[in-house]
């Protein structure tokens, strides 16, 4: 988890990954700024840039080419990273509000969510057109138009607006397809430039040449009149003419986002809000903006990356001015930009200041822009200790001088705390303590399982368990929800029903509001999962200290014929795992900035995926055993149960669901800090040295947080017991492997690659 390393004073929120926040982000991670907390909330963690784009429909470049990954650039930044839409701003209440998380508090907020196409003031464009923007919604469409044109069924692309954008993206759609069709001749396309024909704006030499290449390369072009409706399969004209085709693209004039009218904050006639020079929106102190988002009140400005890019620096030093009390500095965009238009083949044609050049090399000369662009955000230099920043302090220069006088005394109060009991002095603490020997209590330390089990003398039994620990994500809500599942998980495990829970937390030191903030962020995630589980939330206990944490001690009910156990593995039965493994390499590789952004936010849904439903479904399965998967791994969790059942079990290396990344980290050597204490268990392991060979091995050792359940059912049933977890919405589950009759050998634990059996095998998938 990336913590401040002292108190924080100041939130500032940076809406949107557009290509004037990733420059803010870099700033800050190159010279961090103590006590100031930044987090991005984002729509997607992979922010595309558009300059590439073109390039990555004519096939010259990979996605991963094209997007900056946020998450090592906010490691770097030392920045918290939500992936969530913005919905709306709460000016007076200071919050941003987000469409499914609670509302994020800011003392500065910044804008750079880009714009879309217009469609709204089109009949028809909104149902029947494919807009560019959001670029990562057009890319899944993309393909599948792609995969219309190859399979024969669409012809005709036509492509609606005739701005550098839509040109560009034509022209590499038509090189990309021609190509790769069977009969090129059969293909048509056809660009539709309004009134203001192609390029308006350009230099006419521009216009000139690029209406060339249009005509060279069998791309009719409609000019003279605007799109009036666009039907299914068809555009109609301002003038009355009809143009039928299969796909239609939409690239016109950009729209700004909706709800920025709800916001209260000054806008210009279409929507856009209206910043001064400093980027600060009109009238405001605390609200910045920049990119496409923007009107500049001290004169237009094109909609272009350039300008947003180049906002960037501006943008950056502004918040920073606005912390420290210092001068900030106007936004002057350049006059001309230079604009390199390529035209799919590649070649491209450049402009600035009217003059016109083009050819091979000057594709390969923005090849070389774009990519040097994207290395500063990709080659981050290493900055130890840079993401933490030293504590804010009395000689901090914020200017919120009262705040840091409130921070200094809270920096006396928490001197030398922080101490720890480790594991095994808890382990080797508690066996040398005899429990009074109660005799309800039919599970305890005497036995031990995922939960005690007391019997209260009711018609079912008590099941009892405790979890607590330090958070291990940076956003305090997606917490709340992964420490409620995992200590729910024990409850389950035992073929329980949670009933009630008190809370443990502990806040970090800090200002009273963003303790308050955090709390409230991490308890509205945990009670969401509750009350998801029916679960009452009865209590608890909340103390400060120098990391936060959170836990819950938790009961739960079961029938007195129905508790599960470790110890019921049956030989012959099949092995099921609910979830995939790998968030202990994932998270660690994340506190490295080392993953990426997609790997790390799809780890944190699993987790956040309750294990209830996967418990009902197993129960409906005659499930004789279970386990919830957590800090031993995999295999220390397996081996548990093999010895309480005295069994022994084989494991198919190649149907253990994996997260997304999980391999990559594990191969760069990125293990969990509990890892080298988990692999001592390799010793159940029959023939180590050739298990050790095999690939995903060291990942049976990786610890989990709230990881699924690992559960024996009768093998006849598992087939149906898989297909009913993936209903339930598990979808990586999956059978893997099975319980054996106990042998002679020392080590329980047998590992193949792979068995040939048609069982039903994981799918690879998400949980939205
Ligand atoms: C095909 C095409 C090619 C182009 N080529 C070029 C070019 O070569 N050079 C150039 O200068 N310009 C180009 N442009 C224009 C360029 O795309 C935009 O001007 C530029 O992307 C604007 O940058 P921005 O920072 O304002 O926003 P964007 O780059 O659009 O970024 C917006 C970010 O905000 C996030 N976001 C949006 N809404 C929300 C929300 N509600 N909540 C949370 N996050 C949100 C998005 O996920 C994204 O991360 C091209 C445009 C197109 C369509």
């Amino acid at each position: 988890m990336r913590m401040n390393a002292g108190p924080v004073v100041k939130d500032v929120v940076l809406v949107g990954a557009g290509h004037a926040h990733v420059a803010v982000l870099r700033n800050f991670g190159m010279t961090p700024l103590p006590g100031v907390r930044l987090t991005l909330i984002t729509r997607e963690v992979d922010t595309p840039y558009s300059g590439m784009l073109p390039g990555h429909i004519a096939g010259h470049y990979a996605a991963d080419e094209i997007h900056i990954d946020t998450g090592p650039l906010a490691r770097f930044a030392g920045a918290r990273l939500y992936q969530d839409e913005v919905v709306g701003l709460d000016v007076a209440g200071r919050r941003v509000i987000c469409r499914d998380r609670p509302p994020v508090p800011y003392d500065i907020v910044s804008l750079d969510i880009g714009s879309r196409p217009n469609t709204a003031d089109i009949p028809g464009a909104a149902e029947h057109a494919l807009p560019v923007k959001p670029i990562d919604g057009f890319l899944p469409r993309f393909a599948a138009l792609r995969a219309r044109v190859l399979a024969g069924t669409s012809r005709h692309v036509l492509l609606v607006g005739a701005g550098a954008g839509g040109v560009e993206l034509l022209l590499a759609t038509e090189h990309r397809l021609r190509r790769e069709v069977a009969d090129p001749a059969a293909l048509r396309f056809t660009l539709v430039a309004g009134s203001g024909g192609v390029l308006p704006g350009f230099p006419a030499a521009l216009r000139a040449r690029f209406r060339a290449v249009l005509a060279a390369r069998g791309i009719a072009v409609e000019a003279g009149a605007r799109v009036a409706a666009v039907e299914a399969g068809a555009i109609t004209l301002s003038d009355g003419r009809r143009i039928a085709a299969d796909e239609i693209l939409w690239t016109t004039q950009a729209a700004p986002a909706a709800w920025l009218a709800e916001t209260g904050l000054a806008l210009d006639e279409r929507g856009f809000l209206r910043v001064d020079a400093m980027l600060r929106a009109t009238g405001r102190e605390d609200v910045f903006a920049a990119g496409d988002t923007i009107a500049f009140d001290p004169a237009p400005i094109p909609r272009s990356g350039v300008y947003a890019v180049r906002a960037g620096p501006v943008l950056a030093d502004n918040i920073r001015a606005t912390l420290t009390g210092g001068a900030l500095r106007p936004y002057r965009p350049q006059r001309d930009a230079l604009y390199l238009i390529s035209t799919g083949d590649p070649h491209a044609v450049g402009t600035r200041n009217g003059l016109v050049l083009g050819g091979r090399w000057v594709w390969r000369w923005k090849d070389w822009i774009d990519r040097r662009f994207m290395r500063r955000f990709r080659d981050l230099p290493a900055m130890p200790g840079a993401a933490s920043g030293p504590a804010a302090g009395p000689a901090s220069p914020l200017a919120d001088k009262a705040a840091l006088r409130d921070i200094s005394a809270i920096a006396m109060r928490c001197g030398g705390c922080g101490a720890k009991v480790g594991a095994t002095v808890l382990s080797r603490a508690l066996g040398a303590i005899a429990p009074f020997p109660r005799p309800e209590v039919l599970v305890g330390l005497a036995a031990p399982d995922d939960a005690a089990v007391v019997d209260t003398g009711g018609p079912r039994l008590s099941v009892q368990t405790v979890d607590y620990f330090r958070a291990i994500v940076d956003d305090p809500w997606r917490f709340g929800m992964i420490a409620a599942n995992h200590a729910l998980g024990d409850i389950y495990a035992m073929g329980g029903e949670p009933q009630t829970a008190l809370a443990i937390a502990t806040v970090p030191y800090g200002l009273e509001a963003k303790v308050e903030a955090d709390l409230s962020a991490m308890m509205d995630g945990a009670n969401a999962v509750l009350r998801e589980a029916g679960c009452a939330l009865v209590g608890g206990h909340t103390s400060e200290g120098a990391e936060l944490s959170l836990g819950f001690a938790v009961n739960g009910l079961v029938a007195r014929d129905a508790f599960l156990r470790k110890g019921g593995l049956r030989p012959g039965d099949a092995l099921v795992l609910t979830k995939p493994i790998g968030t202990g390499t994932l998270l660690a590789a994340d506190m490295r900035g080392l993953a990426r952004a997609r790997w790390v936010q799809a780890a944190i849904r699993h987790m956040c995926v309750s294990n209830r439903r996967a418990a009902e479904v197993l129960a409906h399965h005659d499930v004789s055993a279970a386990t919830d998967v957590t800090g031993f791994g995999l295999l220390g969790h397996l081996v548990e149960m093999t010895r309480a059942s005295e069994v022994d079990a084989r494991l198919i290396l190649d149907r253990i669901p994996v997260l997304d990344g999980a391999r990559e980290s594990v191969g760069r050597g990125v293990f969990s800090s509990l890892q080298p204490q988990n692999v001592r268990l390799r010793r159940a392991v029959r023939d180590l040295d050739r298990a050790q060979a095999l690939s995903d091995y060291p990942l049976l050792f990786d610890p989990q947080t709230a990881g699924g359940l690992l559960a024996s059912v009768p093998a006849a049933r598992a087939e149906a017991c898989i297909a009913a977890l993936h209903e339930a919405g598990y979808a990586a589950a999956s059978v893997i492997g099975h319980v054996l009759a106990r042998s002679d050998a020392l080590e329980p634990i047998v590992l193949v690659p792979s068995e040939p059996a048609a069982r039903p095998a994981a799918r690879e998938a998400v949980p939205a």
